[in-house]
């Protein structure tokens, strides 16, 4: 791992450190799964991807990871076959042990991706939304702090600039959510790059404003809206 590579990283991950809400998510959304494990970090869920330079500055910063092998795991091939050029597939030593300072660029990010537009314009900030089942944040998206979106939206501007190729890799996912969205004729949600959360058609790309009450509860999260002892917070901080 050359020294540039490493000052790379370990600025990226100075400016990239902020939790996506005020509070630890993971307590939200560990009690849904049997193992009690945050979802996303519970490798039959998701597994992280790194750039294999950031592969090279962890593997010489720390021993919280190693490459993810799972050969039993039914979506193993699958896994490999859609992660992109470049990048590894990692696994930690598990959420008991992760070490903050050293979550991968996926970690930070998740579950969102940096959203491409129709006129190839990084916009902001959309989801993974096979988790919305899962991902207690997909429920609550009026909790994204500010500090967040900005240091992601930083962050991906300084990967963009280093890998060109990730805007298409982006632009392409991209893509694929709004045939995805369109077919099922729903709206995406975006968190856009100005603050506010806004519907945007896949087919003709129009924006439009959402409020609060617009957002969408999913999964068992739209179970427990109903319980009388929910007590959130209910304004984008
Ligand atoms: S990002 Fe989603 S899946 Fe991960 S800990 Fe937070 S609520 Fe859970
Ligand atoms: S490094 Fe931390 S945040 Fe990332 S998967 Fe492991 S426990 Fe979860």
């Amino acid at each position: 791992m050359s020294r540039v590579e490493s000052v790379f990283f370990n600025g990226l991950y100075k400016q990239f450190e902020s939790p996506i809400t005020k509070f630890n998510c993971g307590y939200k959304c560990a009690p849904y799964n049997q193992k009690g494990v945050p979802f996303c970090c519970d490798t039959h869920h998701a597994v992280p991807t790194a750039y294999q330079s950031e592969w090279g500055y962890l593997k010489s910063h720390t021993n919280l990871w190693h490459l993810w092998n799972n050969s039993d795991f039914k979506h193993t091939n699958n896994l490999i076959n859609l992660t992109p050029e470049g990048h590894v597939l990692i696994e930690c030593l598990g959420h008991d042990k992760c070490q903050r300072e050293y979550r991968s660029i996926t970690c930070r990010s998740f579950p969102f991706f940096p959203y491409i537009d129709h006129n190839k314009s990084f916009i902001g900030l959309a989801y993974y939304w096979q988790y919305e089942d899962r991902c207690w944040i997909l429920s609550n998206l009026q909790l994204i702090t500010q500090q967040y979106l900005q240091e992601f939206i930083g962050a991906y501007q300084i990967l963009f600039d280093k890998f060109p190729e990730e805007t298409e890799n982006f632009r392409q996912y991209s893509i694929i959510m709004r045939r995805t969205f369109g077919r099922k004729k729903r709206a995406i949600t975006i968190i856009h790059r100005n603050g506010n959360l806004y519907k945007i058609s896949p087919r003709s790309g129009r924006l439009r404003r959402l409020v609060y009450t617009d957002l969408q509860k999913f999964g068992p999260y739209k179970i427990a809206e109903k319980l009388p002892f929910l007590n959130e917070d209910l304004v984008l901080t």
